[in-house]
């Protein structure tokens, strides 16, 4: 399924970078979705939610900008801003 690949490889960004950091938990991830991903910022949550599960970002909070930026060379992707990390 589309949106478990880009939840996936959301999840295994925030892993490297955690470690990269040396974090011992995410608490807060946030995201930009892309005008042309197919997916509503509702159900990015709930594949995050699934996805996370065991992973350094279980339980983070998640905040979702949308754009609506239809020719933003990235709109059909969902970027990684930023991460809260406790080390
Ligand atoms: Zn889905």
């Amino acid at each position: 399924m589309h949106e478990t690949g880009l939840v996936r490889d959301l999840i295994r960004r925030i892993d490297q970078a955690a470690a990269a950091n040396g974090a011992a938990r995410v608490s807060g991830v946030r995201v930009w979705l892309g005008a042309l991903s197919h997916l509503s910022a509702d159900h990015l949550r709930e594949h995050f939610v699934v996805e996370a599960r065991g992973s350094i970002a279980e339980g983070a909070r998640l905040v979702i900008t949308e754009s609506d930026d239809l020719v933003d060379p990235d709109a059909q992707h969902l970027r990684l801003e930023s991460l809260e990390m406790e080390v």
